[in-house]
């Protein structure tokens, strides 16, 4: 295997044009937003105007056609600036169009997937309910046989977009006795079906601008039209997506970290105490130094994962088994350490700027109240080290 970690001159030129326009746009709005805790709708639509919903999509289904290198780019750069367009961005992105792209039919691509990707529809993804959270395979929300169709009745939780989203892929059990092995199915449950309502949203610790809902449905019918991929293979349907997920997680919390310690060095070099700046005192210099160190591995680990889900491409039937366990392994491990250095470094950020630090609106502060979710979202980092350690003890190192 040939070793290339560089950007291309159109992957450098897109990366520069994201930053410009996060700067222009979206780093003016973040503070009142995190205050307010409001979803940044007039960002979003700009966003979706530049094709920013649209990113890995082929430009056949109205992307952009820059596969997953070009999709963390844009994470990268997004998690610089705000973890709150990141998580509204990636929910849309890797759990929306993913499903659709990777098992939708044609029909289901032009119809879902085009104008989600032209950021013309915003998507969501539903597999949590209340007794259903690492758990996943044991979704109680029933999707009962009704004629040609389907009628779909439970509630669904902690749904990112939940509130705004225009369809949600969303997972129900077709036969709950058997789970995630045939009993579990994917639809495409489209906001405004009678039957359907958005219920409860929850307050958050961080991530102020991105809805967290609850989702109910009462009878909601479908037509087989909205049945992604076959009857029961929803959990591979959900586990793509994640997979795909887990790396552009890691791609964002790599932004968050390059921002967090560009701060704390402009920070350490610019206060004084005891008549030196303290980035002259090594308790400082080393933590910015395990800051350098964390960051410069997740750039290899997230690009080196992009680039093997971009090798494989979308369709799950040309994957071997065997590439398959090895892209699953490989976004836990890029999902977990990510997750992890992510919180590290964000305190020690924190750290760095002492009180300042723990003082509502600055940067660094919102960004440990929003880099701790990424520990939790996506599968929980021990639900991670649970696929790593399963894998390794099938398949072995
Ligand atoms: C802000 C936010 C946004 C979210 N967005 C979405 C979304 O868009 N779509 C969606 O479907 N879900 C979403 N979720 C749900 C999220 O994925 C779940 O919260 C997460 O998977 C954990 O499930 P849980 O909360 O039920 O915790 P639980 O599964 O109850 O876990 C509780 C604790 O037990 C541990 N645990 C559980 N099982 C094991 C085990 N076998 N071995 C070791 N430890 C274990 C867990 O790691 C955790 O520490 C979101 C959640 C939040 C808070």
């Amino acid at each position: 295997m040939a070793f290339d970690f560089s950007f291309s001159a159109d992957q450098d030129a897109f990366r520069g044009a994201v930053r410009a326009f996060l700067e222009r746009e979206v780093a003016p709005v973040v503070v009142a937003m995190d205050e307010d805790e409001t979803f940044p709708a007039a960002t979003v639509r700009k966003m979706q105007a530049e094709g920013y919903f649209g990113v890995p999509v082929p430009e056949e289904f109205g992307g952009s056609g820059l596969g997953k290198v070009g999709y963390c780019i844009l994470l990268e750069e997004l998690g610089k600036v705000d973890a709150s367009h990141s998580a509204i961005v990636a929910a849309h992105t890797s759990l929306g169009t993913t499903p659709l792209l990777s098992y939708g039919t044609e029909a289901q691509k032009r119809r879902w997937l085009t104008p989600a990707a032209k950021g013309e529809k915003l998507l969501a993804f539903s597999l949590t309910e209340a007794g259903s959270g690492s758990d996943s395979g044991a979704v109680h929300t029933l999707a009962e046989k009704d004629g040609d169709g389907w009628s779909l009745t439970g509630t669904k939780i902690y749904v990112t977009n939940g509130k705004e989203a225009d369809t949600i892929v969303l997972l129900a059990a077709n036969d709950v006795k058997k789970g995630p092995s045939g009993g579990v199915t994917a639809f495409l449950v489209d906001r405004g079906t009678p039957g359907f309502s958005v219920g409860r949203c929850e307050k958050k610790m961080g991530l102020h601008g991105t809805s967290t809902a609850e989702l109910i449905l009462d009878h909601v019918n479908v037509g087989p039209e909205h049945v992604l991929h076959e009857v029961g293979k929803g959990f591979h349907v959900a586990m793509t997506a994640l997979d795909v997920g887990r790396v552009s997680l890691g791609a964002a919390s790599l932004g968050g970290m390059q921002a967090a310690c560009a701060q704390s060095l402009a920070f350490a070099q610019n206060r004084t105490q005891f008549g030196l700046p303290i980035s002259e005192y090594e308790a400082i210099q080393f933590k910015l130094a395990d800051m350098a160190m964390r960051i410069h591995a997740l750039r290899l680990m997230v690009y080196h994962a992009a680039a093997n889900q971009d090798r494989l491409g979308p369709d799950p039937a040309r994957w071997s088994r065997l590439e398959r366990a090895a892209k699953t392994r490989e976004a836990a491990v890029v999902k977990c350490l990510a997750s992890e250095w992510a919180s590290e470094t964000i305190d020690e950020a924190l750290q760095i700027h002492g009180g300042l630090g723990y003082i509502r609106g600055t940067p660094v502060e919102r960004a440990y109240r929003d880099a701790r979710i990424s520990e939790i979202f996506e599968g929980t980092n021990e639900i991670q080290r649970v696929v790593i350690a399963r894998d390794l003890l099938g398949r072995g190192l």
